[in-house]
């Protein structure tokens, strides 16, 4: 065949980044050797699998193994691997193109890097796995043949805006990935990686729980043959890691290093990890685990796309990446493998959603992950901070589904408050008015049976929004709920340890104790009976907008505001189940009035003297917008109101 030379141009989000490995003052440059061999180690992987898959294929593998090769006359390293490799399509589509999901937030990334020593950071964040290679070559060639494929492809590229690509032959099936490597610094020896001790170093620090061999050939002296002769040089076959699987061994024997570069390679991730979980199940079903909780959360964490799970080993053979069935989804950011004494090696994924040892392992994972960020919370509160900053709004989702862990889940929560001396507590570090759910329930009043609440866009709303009135002035503590999840879940988790969770913009509040409500009952009795016609009245004029209107006793400043029965929608779940496209009937609320302000008083006695008044209805409608506007609500027809406003503020002149 005839071999053609085909040009084509890299997507532009990957030529910067380019660009920006090519330039890359990134100090651990050391790092691209590890990506290059946890490439090749994920395709020998996949090759093993293949081939238990599919009998019909035809591969040797006897001797999976992984290679390191230097050119020290052309100054060039070369990672080889006899794993599954790539086809054409493959090289364009994972090589040339950034992960989709992934392209948005690094386009993002990209842009917010030109300033600043950013770099570094979007290396970090990203792990930008093959690319890599350009930060020590200003010159990479791929070959690379499919298993079961004739025809081999060899990319090249210079890391600029382009890379040629061509079909060829007499290829050994596999990858190889040669790094035509930068001019030697002269200064800089630590970075030349045509060094045997250089390589080996490497390998040894980021690489030595490969499971795959990787060979070297290196250059052994022996002592001369006969005495006063010269020293023998050798070339010898050396395997430079271990392979010891780090979930194998025990915690006291493995370092703090070997668990990081671990956690790098099977969480494909740049951050270090912020707990370390291993796990060992003996008995009928036996597996052994080693999970991670990472410290920083990833881009993707609310992308349909992410993927969850752990990786699923059987008696140490790698089976699948992301195994859903291991891994609830509120718990995705966790990462790890499990291996299983007693599943078969081809087992599928329709077995795995059956398979009731999984859902077992599945539990008792759940748990341990759970128990672990109680630990956290107890002893280490800023690195609890960190976990809940990155990934509480994740676990909540727990909340939703999860019966069986809800208490647990809740337990280790933190809310934002109202209490400002709330975040001094021990387990909330110095979040600022944070809480748990203990601590608020041990501030809480003589008398207080709920743990009240309020949902809304953000804190401030919240703490602004006339519901916050009454408990403000009695010295009631509220919890500030501003995540989208927790519309969802605390309407439907009706308590905990015994206190039941209300929401202080729903049904009615009776903060009153036994004595105030006797003192207030003659008073309450009065204003009913004086309001009863206003509020028959408003019930007809704003029918359109609202579903009752009574007297509130939530109110001291505000004139008026808008309360919910108690399964009635919030206007946020409103507004998201709007957002997302679904179409929801007109939701109307509850309108409570503040009878001890001036502007509801007024609007009774107008309402008296002139019910027909036009102008009286249109003060009932500003009311009503007022109302709707302090809790950070959207009025239905703002230019009306802004005419009604603007006519009223010019007669006030
Ligand atoms: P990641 O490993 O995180 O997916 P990389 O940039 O390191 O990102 O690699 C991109 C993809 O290219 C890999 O997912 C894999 O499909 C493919 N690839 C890279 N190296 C090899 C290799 N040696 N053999 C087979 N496929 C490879
Ligand atoms: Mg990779």
């Amino acid at each position: 065949m005839t071999a053609q030379v085909e040009q084509l141009e890299f997507q532009a989000e990957t030529r910067q980044l380019l660009e920006l490995m090519i330039h890359s003052v990134y100090s651990e440059k050391d790092i691209f050797l590890r990506e290059l061999i946890s490439n090749a180690s994920d395709a020998l992987d996949k090759l093993r699998l293949e081939s238990y898959r599919d009998k019909d294929l035809d591969v040797d593998t006897s001797d999976l193994h992984i290679e390191l090769e230097v050119d020290q006359d052309n100054r060039t390293l070369t990672v080889r691997d006899n794993g599954i490799g790539m086809s054409r399509d493959e090289v364009i589509d994972l090589i040339g193109t950034l992960a989709k999901s992934g392209t948005a937030e690094v386009r993002k990334a990209l842009a917010q890097a030109k300033d600043a020593a950013a770099p570094q950071e979007l290396i970090g964040q990203f792990g930008i796995g093959f690319y890599s290679s350009f930060m020590v070559a200003d010159k990479v060639t791929l070959v690379t043949r499919k298993a079961g494929e004739k025809h081999a492809t060899r990319w090249e590229s210079a890391g600029e805006a382009t890379y040629t690509i061509e079909t060829i032959d007499e290829t050994p099936q596999g990858t190889s990935v040669t790094l035509h490597l930068k001019p030697e610094d002269p200064e800089d020896h630590l970075y030349d990686y045509t060094a045997e001790w250089k390589l080996r170093q490497i390998v040894k620090r980021y690489s030595d729980f490969i499971a795959w061999p990787i060979r070297m050939q290196v250059e052994k002296t022996k002592p001369a043959e006969e005495e006063g002769g010269e020293p023998v040089k050798t070339i010898e076959t050396e395997t430079l890691n271990s392979g010891k699987a780090l979930w194998t061994r025990p915690k006291s024997d493995v370092s703090d290093e070997e668990y990081k570069e671990f956690y790098h390679h099977v969480s494909h991730a740049w951050d270090d990890p912020l707990e370390i979980i291993p796990l060992k199940a003996e008995g009928t079903f036996e597996y052994q685990a080693l999970l991670f909780i990472p410290s920083t959360p990833p881009f993707d964490l609310f992308m349909r796309e992410h993927k969850r799970g752990v990786q699923l080993y059987v008696k140490r053979v790698f089976i699948m990446d992301n195994c859903e069935e291991l891994m609830p989804e509120y718990l995705r950011f966790v990462k790890g493998v499990v291996d299983a004494q007693d599943l078969s090696l081809n087992v599928s994924r329709e077995i795995l959603q059956q398979d009731r040892h999984l859902k077992m392992i599945q539990k008792r994972l759940v748990k341990k992950v759970l128990s672990t960020v109680k630990d956290m919370q107890a002893n280490d509160p800023e690195k609890y901070k960190t976990f809940w900053g990155a990934f509480g709004k994740v676990l909540k989702e727990g909340l939703i589904g999860d019966y069986d862990n809800r208490d647990a889940i809740l337990g280790v929560s933190s809310f934002e408050s109202t209490n400002s001396s709330a975040g001094a507590s021990e387990a909330t570090g110095n979040l600022p008015a944070w809480t748990t759910l203990r601590e608020y329930i041990a501030r809480m009043k003589e008398g207080q049976e709920q743990i009240f609440y309020m949902t809304g866009e953000t804190r401030q709303m919240v703490e602004n929004s006339p519901h916050m009135e009454a408990f403000r002035s009695r010295g009631i503590e509220v919890l500030i709920l501003t995540d989208p999840v927790d519309e969802m879940w605390v309407g439907s988790v009706p308590e905990f340890e015994g206190k039941k969770f209300q929401s202080i913009a729903k049904g009615t509040v009776d903060l009153d104790t036994e004595e105030e409500k006797k003192a207030a009952e003659a008073e309450r009795e009065e204003q009913e009976k004086e309001y009863a016609g206003l509020l028959e009245w408003l019930k007809s004029t704003l029918d359109e907008h609202v579903k009752e209107v009574r007297l509130s006793t939530r109110l001291t400043d505000s004139p008026a505001c808008l309360v919910g029965d108690t399964f009635d929608f919030t206007p946020m779940m409103e507004k998201m189940y709007r957002a997302s496209g679904q179409q929801l009937p007109p939701m109307k609320r509850i309108l409570e009035l503040n009878p001890k302000h001036p502007l509801v008083s007024g609007l009774r006695a107008a309402h008296e003297a002139r019910p027909d008044d036009a102008e009286v209805a249109q003060t009932a409608e500003l009311l009503y917008g007022t109302a709707l506007l302090a809790e950070g609500g959207e009025l239905s027809d703002p230019a009306h109101f802004a005419k009604l406003l603007a006519g009223r503020l010019v007669k006030g002149l």
